[in-house]
């Protein structure tokens, strides 16, 4: 059986990477500080003889006993209102605790896949981003910590391919969202649809010509599964290409929960990205990838999962997570 250590392992992304490889036949070992992640989002996974919780922060030094085969380093603050309110921590498990990842995978001769992001692209002047394109970003801004500990991560990890030979593989992640998204994280779908679930306006930041392109997380994590599986150690984009500014965003999810109220225009954040799609030709060519999942499908099914929630759910992810 092969073993899995996926760092992050209690957050979105991690806990869906957790349920995939269950269900490939892994041994799964899940790895997590709990700051941003939560344990709700894996305990239907502890009875399973084959997955272990760490209750670990990845920014020191990491112990596993026995062999692995893989690491995929997960564990980061995702959102702008996270690595605000923790931007030494965001920095340092970009840091230190990819250069943990990458000793231990030394060690264990593992090969290691990490979660880059679209942020290391800043706020574009190319559009749509293929990999090549080197990014605009401002290290000393809000979102520095954030996409200069990601960008650091991406070297740091060439570095261990280069020099010491290691397997490595890295994912630029564009905007993903579904099930087990923090309703509090600040971003937007969670955001739009706490609003819309407490009779609030909906807060549009600037004017909502800003434009994403949002991928739903079972075709991220399909994305994640072949690239790591496969040969190809640069940088590769998942996400999907299906642009749309945050005003139409906003307007589809009014319709979506029939709320009555409206969208409301706040001040936008500082260096707040004004465009964003990838550029997916080197998944589609190396990986035979595309997204699969249309944005009404898998907004419909991210709203039926935040209605289904418990009130004491609905109070924890508002409320417990004041770092
Ligand atoms: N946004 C918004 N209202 C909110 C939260 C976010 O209009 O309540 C905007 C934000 O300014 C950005 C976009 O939605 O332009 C996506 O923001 P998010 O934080 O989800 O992710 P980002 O892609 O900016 O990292």
């Amino acid at each position: 059986m092969k073993r899995i250590l996926i760092t992050g392992g209690a957050g979105f992304l991690g806990s869906h990477l957790c349920d995939r490889f269950i269900k490939e036949g892994y041994h799964v070992i899940a790895m997590d500080n709990l700051i941003t992640g939560d344990l709700k989002n894996i305990e239907h996974l502890f009875h399973l003889k084959q997955f272990e919780f760490y209750h670990h922060d990845v920014s020191k030094f990491i112990h596993v006993p026995g062999e692995l085969d893989y690491i995929l380093h997960f564990a980061s603050p995702a959102s702008p209102i996270d690595y605000l309110k923790i931007p030494i921590q965001t920095l340092k498990v970009g840091s230190l605790g990819i250069h943990n990842c990458l000793g231990l995978a030394r060690v264990k001769n593992a090969r290691v896949l990490i979660a880059s992001t679209s942020e290391v692209y800043g706020d574009p002047n190319v559009h749509p981003q293929p990999e090549e394109y080197w990014g605009n970003v401002n290290p000393v801004g809000p979102r520095g910590v954030y996409d200069e500990a990601k960008r650091f991560q991406e070297a740091m990890t060439m570095a261990y391919h280069t020099y010491h030979g290691l397997e490595t593989r890295i994912v630029r992640i564009f905007n993903t969202y579904g099930p087990r998204m923090r309703l509090n994280d600040g971003r937007v779908l969670p955001a739009f649809i706490g609003q819309a679930l407490r009779g609030e306006d909906l807060t549009m930041f600037g004017d909502g010509s800003q434009t994403r392109s949002f991928c739903y997380v079972d075709d991220l994590v399909e994305g994640i599964y072949r690239l790591l599986l496969s040969d190809y150690a640069q940088p590769v984009n998942i996400g999907n290409p299906d642009e749309i500014t945050i005003k139409e965003f906003g307007e589809e999810i009014i319709k979506l929960t029939g709320t009555s109220q409206k969208l409301i225009s706040l001040p936008l954040p500082t260096d707040d990205p004004k465009q964003r799609k990838p550029d997916i030709t080197k998944a589609r060519s190396i990986l035979g990838w595309e997204p699969k999942v249309s944005r009404a499908e898998g907004l419909k099914i991210t709203y039926d999962y935040f209605k289904s929630l418990s009130k004491e759910d609905l109070f924890r992810m508002a409320h417990h997570k004041e770092f």
